[in-house]
């Protein structure tokens, strides 16, 4: 068993101190790695830059040669040495839903992104051992009725370096906390943060969205579950998942219980614990198991992701948390990031999924790629549609999902594109040659595909023109920051691409008239819809990257953008209704 002892001197630097020890060393050299990324976020972290020293020790205290041999890897000479000591320390001043943090009121780590290990003794189980107050509480993943591996309040034992890493803990003396039963889990929320929780409302929401979850996937993957909340004073939203508890930051804390911050409690939350089941334990192949010291490529991210997003939000709907109005207003985001997404024409969603190694979590150049999210809920839902036309609503993606599950990851096989599609088929007993070739491993517009989805269940795609008339009639976007209005989207070959405006470009004047600050916006919204109801041609002041540029262009109304969602149909017959009421478990 190798052992971890976590401490620190003084928090408000953000320094954590790490101690590993291992025994049994019987080699010449002993490698010592670090993560270099954290499963749920498919790039690389180099947690590696966080360490500001690093030694090596043996049994007796000798200080051991070592050099670096990768950007998170360390070559130790171990000759003649027993037990070796590793003493490092790690910078903790980034608090996300992934990353470690210390400061005077808490101690919260995520053990994957400072925690070393030997690479080939990574399945041996090992001890966590957190010398903090006395009066710190931990909420960690392992706390279950009866659990082993809980050896004091402040020490753990884990399985393997798998454990430990999918094991993150916030340690302090002001965490809130509420917990509940279903189907013989335990199911705990805590909450760290100002705040001031309505625990009834948060319990009787978990409860409903649980039970939805468990009733679907018929079982559950550990014995407790963890929501660990870090509530903070500002925006925040992010989520991380794991097998026994997921983290997430939520913030502004004043605003927790009020309209949508609370609306992204439940959203997240209940996506989080879909992926116990969806990539903790249902596992594409390639990242079975995972590989903590290099990119773990996989073009199955549409499933992980997709999925997921797909079930998190549908399953609050089918639970009665979401009514029908919040439903169709998460569904028609989707739907409208992928209608202004021209990179859905350049690549595949599984092409992207294989990217996100690349730039997966930010914007990234224009036009470029698909989103694992959007794309991938979308995608869900077809294929969730054509399951059930083809099966008469005897079969559903549920089916696909309980299948994974129990002939995948209960059996610790990850599964391969070739077994998901095989699975559709198997369901819908027809070919998802279709959806599979054209939309999920081509670069398309779902919009064919989306349209029949929604008429299964009495539903259409609604499209009209924005109120911006900029967007519908110019083909620009735009963003206002600090005073300052700059394009942030080109429709491609609109009046504007083609006039030569671009992403980035400033806009300092509308025919003449310049803008000015009014707070974080500007008067450009305003003046644009001003002179296009009056039918006059817009001449832009644009500052480009290097030039400024002036732009004449004459409107052409609902030529662009458009605002999409997704609306029952007025004429919805009988069979369409009681399909949409099988889907939702709500009435039409
Ligand atoms: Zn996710």
């Amino acid at each position: 068993m190798t052992q971890y002892i976590i401490s620190y001197t003084k928090p408000h630097n953000h320094y954590v101190d790490v101690e590993f020890i291992a025994g049994g060393i019987d080699a010449d050299e002993t490698l010592i790695q670090l993560p270099a990324w954290r499963p749920g976020r498919y790039e690389l972290g180099n947690f590696a830059k966080n360490i500001q020293r690093w030694q090596a020790f043996d049994e007796k205290g000798n200080a051991l040669f070592f050099e670096k041999i990768k950007k998170d890897c360390w070559k130790v000479q171990t000759k003649g040495v027993k037990q070796i000591h590793i003493k490092y320390n790690y910078y903790a001043a980034e608090l996300n839903a992934g990353s470690t943090y210390l400061d005077n009121t808490q101690l919260y780590m995520n053990p994957v992104n400072c925690c070393v290990y030997i690479p080939e003794r990574i399945n041996e189980s090992c001890e966590l051992q957190l010398l903090l107050p006395n009066d710190y509480n931990v909420a960690i993943g392992l706390i279950e009725p009866q659990s082993q591996k809980i050896k004091t309040p402040h020490s753990f034992v884990f399985d393997d370096f798998h454990e430990l890493a999918d094991s993150p803990f916030i340690a302090s003396n002001s965490l809130k906390n509420q917990q509940f039963e279903n189907n013989g889990v335990t199911f705990y929320v805590w909450l760290q943060g100002e705040c001031t929780p309505n625990w009834n409302i948060i319990i009787r929401d978990f409860k409903k969205f649980v039970q939805e979850q468990m009733l679907m996937m018929k079982a559950f993957p550990a014995k407790s579950y963890h929501f660990l909340f870090q509530i903070l004073p500002y925006r925040a939203y992010h989520g991380v998942e794991h097998v026994t508890s997921t983290v997430i930051t939520l913030g502004p804390g004043y605003n927790l219980m009020k309209g949508s911050l609370y609306e992204d409690l439940l959203g997240v939350s209940s996506h989080e614990l879909f992926h116990a089941w969806n990539i903790k334990t249902i596992r594409p192949a390639e990242m079975l198991p995972y590989d903590y010291s290099q990119e773990n490529y996989s073009r199955l991210g549409y499933v992980s992701e997709g999925v997921t997003t797909y079930y998190g939000d549908s399953l609050l709907y089918r639970s009665g948390v979401f009514t029908t109005e919040q439903y169709l207003k998460t569904f028609a985001e989707r739907l409208q990031k992928h209608v202004d997404n021209f990179g859905r024409f350049n690549l595949s969603v599984a092409e992207s999924s294989f990217d996100t190694w690349l730039d997966g979590y930010t914007k990234g150049v224009a036009n470029r790629k698909t989103s694992i999210y959007d794309e991938g809920c979308l995608l869900a839902f077809i294929t969730d549609m054509f399951i059930r036309k083809h099966s008469n609503n005897k079969h559903s993606l549920d089916d696909v999902m309980v299948h994974l599950y129990q002939e995948f990851a209960l059996k610790q096989k990850g599964y391969t594109e070739k077994d998901y599609k095989g699975i559709i088929e198997y369901y819908a007993n027809n070919s998802f040659d279709e959806v599979f070739d054209n939309y999920i491993n081509n670069a398309s517009d779902y919009q064919p595909a989306l349209l029949d989805a929604m008429d299964y269940i009495g539903c259409e795609l609604i499209m009209n023109a924005t109120s911006q008339q900029h967007e519908h009639c110019l083909g620009i976007k735009v963003s206002e920051i600090g005073g300052i209005c700059k394009v942030n989207a080109v429709y491609p070959h609109s009046i504007a691409d083609n006039a030569g405006i671009a992403i980035n470009d400033e806009i300092l004047a509308v025919n003449g008239i310049q803008l000015k600050p009014e707070g974080n916006n500007t008067n450009f919204t305003e003046w644009c819809n001003y002179f296009i109801a009056n039918n006059n041609t817009i001449r832009l002041s644009l500052a480009s990257s290097r030039m400024m540029n002036e732009v004449e262009l004459k409107p052409l109304p609902n030529s662009y953008y458009k605002v999409v969602s997704m609306q029952k149909q007025k004429q919805a017959n009988s069979i369409q209704k009681a399909n949409f009421e099988l889907w939702s478990k709500n009435k039409f």
